[in-house]
């Protein structure tokens, strides 16, 4: 999962890069309006956290700007205490949440989950091929009865596989999803990734599929 932060405290935004890195997303960060709304416009991201005050294009327009374009991606709001804007302005915009600053980053990672959950409404959190079971609300992955223990790459490498599962996911789209825009190292990055998956769950569960990518196998 693909997280944009659009935020021009440097800061704050700095330090909910680096929590929500941990919780194993792959996060960009912008601190400019015009960049935000570029960014997000590629249509790579998961969920947008977006600022309301910001240089170059305010957090509101940023917003009615990606809807009005058809973008339907997440957003999540951060608004100033002082209650300046109201949150009713910003839902019209097309806003999915807010949250007031200073926020805890607890209720912070909270709402995100939850956004992204809803995302995928109807969609269970828990995908089961064979005896691989993944939950991707809690962030687990079984093999039969044993728990295996995923780094929070492979588990974000992993989670791609599992949601197309049966399809072929290229390697570009993997990285679009789990590595921000700071890498610029070398795309079979990937390679390893699905190299260490397959050592600890089984060799022939992700296929490789010859330039195309990768298809994790349902055993259909
Ligand atoms: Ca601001």
């Amino acid at each position: 999962m693909r997280l944009l932060i659009v935020e021009d405290e440097k800061r704050l935004a700095v330090s909910l890069a680096k929590g929500l890195t941990a919780e194993g997303y792959a996060v960009d960060v912008v601190h400019d309006g015009l960049e935000g709304l570029h960014r997000a416009g590629e249509g790579v991201y998961d969920l947008v956290i977006l600022d309301i005050m910001l240089p170059g294009l305010n957090g509101y327009r940023v917003c009615a700007a990606l809807r009005a374009a058809g973008h339907d991606v997440p957003i999540l709001m951060l608004t100033a205490k002082d209650g300046e804007y109201d949150e009713a302005e910003g839902l019209d915009t097309g806003a999915d949440d807010y949250l007031t600053k200073p926020f805890s980053y607890v209720v912070l990672v909270a709402r995100v989950k939850a956004l992204l959950r809803r995302r995928g409404a109807g969609a269970s959190p828990v995908h089961v091929h064979g005896d691989l079971r993944v939950d991707t609300a809690a962030r687990r992955v079984f093999l039969g009865e044993d728990e295996v223990t995923l780094t929070a790459k492979e588990f974000a490498v992993l989670e791609q596989l599992v949601v197309r599962a049966g399809q072929v996911v290229s390697k570009a789209e993997i990285l679009e999803h789990v590595w921000d825009f700071a890498y610029d190292g070398d795309p079979n990055i990937v390679e390893v990734y699905v190299s260490a998956l397959r050592r600890k769950l089984r060799a022939g569960l992700i296929r490789t599929v010859r330039g195309a990518g990768y298809r994790l196998d349902t055993g259909r």
